[in-house]
């Protein structure tokens, strides 16, 4: 059994708070470093190099990467031999939240969704646990711009509907959504599950480092036939025109119902932002 102490979470989460909003992830610069070799349009290789640029500003400025950083995400895998001790695991979080963001300067984007009264602090974050072996924390802090947030989607489709049908509906999904989401994106996609399990399955895939291959040679064939429907569509850096529409396609696929496809498209910004730490 091991023990971490609350206090020790409150300071990783506000480090990671205060790191992801201003570091853009190597994997992200090195795929829009691709994106700008290979770009045919001028406008969009253009704002790809203002895009490249602008990530440099910021981390060697320490300033945020975008005005919109975003309502925190955290997933947490907690290792079922770890106890915590000093107070509420909960608390702590958003605790960390709160500090990451006034320190960092980070903008505070959260309200209540009736009142619209802004909660003055960022908190509260959202909260993913998974219960893993061991006795290890993983803390990943993914804060989420709502540009490319509002563009997301679950639909639960007949099986008759097929593969044919989820397919036509994330490139939809994507046409739809034009420059909103901040392009060049990386798109989600969660397969199965229940209706919750498959936006949580489409919001990990974008954890993935950009570059990598699905390890389901099934998922990685349905990811490059995607990516490549997606990049026809020529809307392109910041919806300009162009062939870099999406970096990546990420898919998640998990067991369901005989009676269903679950399908879930959860759209991420060029801004593709995550940190995370082991205790
Ligand atoms: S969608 Fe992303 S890049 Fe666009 S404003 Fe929001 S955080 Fe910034």
């Amino acid at each position: 059994m091991k023990t971490i102490l609350v206090g020790d979470i409150t300071l990783a989460v506000k480090k990671l708070c205060m790191e992801a909003c201003v570091i853009l992830g190597e994997d992200v610069l090195q795929a829009l470093e691709r994106a700008y070799a290979s770009e045919e349009s001028p406008v969009g290789r253009e704002i790809l190099g203002r895009i490249i640029e602008n990530a440099h500003i910021a981390k060697t400025e320490n300033l945020p990467l975008c005005q919109d950083t975003g309502m925190a995400v955290l997933f947490l895998e907690i290792g079922q031999e770890v106890h915590f001790e000093g107070g509420s695991l909960t608390d702590a979080i958003h605790e960390g939240v709160r500090l990451g963001y006034r320190d960092g300067y980070l903008r505070k984007s959260v309200l209540h969704p009736i009142t619209r009264i802004n909660t003055g602090d960022n908190t509260p974050a959202v909260i993913h646990t998974e219960i893993v072996p061991g006795d290890g924390l993983k803390i990943i802090m993914a804060p989420k711009g709502f540009g490319s947030e509002n563009m997301s989607r679950v639909v639960m489709f007949p099986p008759s509907a097929g593969m044919d049908g989820v397919k036509e509906f994330v490139v939809q999904r994507v046409e739809e959504s034009g420059g909103n989401p901040c392009p060049p994106i990386v798109v989600g996609v969660g397969l199965g599950g229940t209706f919750e399990k498959a936006a949580l399955l489409a919001k990990k895939a974008l954890l993935r480092p950009l570059g990598t291959t699905n390890p389901d040679s099934l998922l990685a064939e349905l990811e490059s036939d995607l990516l490549d429907r997606i990049n026809r569509l020529g809307i392109g850096p910041l919806g300009l025109g162009g062939r870099t529409t999406a970096l990546a396609v990420h898919v998640n696929a998990y067991p369901t119902h005989i009676a269903s496809i679950p399908c879930a498209v959860n759209i991420q910004c060029h801004s593709s932002r995550h940190r995370e730490i082991e205790l």
